[in-house]
């Protein structure tokens, strides 16, 4: 099957996947807003046999959130998110930013919108520049 690769910004982690996602989840809580430093985490689900490590685990650090099955994995050089594996160990939840190719997805989902700040709707209709605003 297809593979995709990806990583994190420094290059010292590196990984490819299966490209057949099962769902894309764009997440608004208030804890994947503060763990990203975003508007929302878009995470990408996929069984953990179609993932492979390709190096860099060594500089993994994992942050785990008391009591929630929300986790934060990220390079200690660079601080890219990286992709993490669900509490059951069944699947790698891969943060879609990290891939450096575009994921084939079954499923998109937004949760957990009634958590989403204010002044992300206000972006909803303001004009896209392909580069720096003048
Ligand atoms: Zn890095
Ligand atoms: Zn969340």
């Amino acid at each position: 099957m297809n593979k995709i690769k990806g990583g994190c910004l420094c290059g010292k982690v590196a990984f490819e996947v299966v490209n057949a996602f099962e769902k894309l989840f764009f997440c608004s809580c208030d804890q994947c807003r503060q763990i990203t430093g975003s508007a929302f985490a878009s995470n990408l689900f996929v069984r953990v046999e179609g993932f492979s490590w390709l190096g860099g685990g060594a500089d993994i650090v994992t942050y785990q959130v008391p009591g929630r099955d929300i986790s934060k994995s990220f390079c200690q050089v660079c601080g890219s998110g990286v992709p993490w594996s669900s509490g059951d160990g069944s699947q790698m939840i891969v943060p879609a930013g990290s891939l450096s190719e575009e994921p084939d997805v079954s499923l998109r989902s937004r949760i957990f919108a009634a958590e989403q700040p204010l002044w992300v709707s206000k972006f909803e209709h303001v004009r896209a520049h392909e580069g720096f605003s003048t």
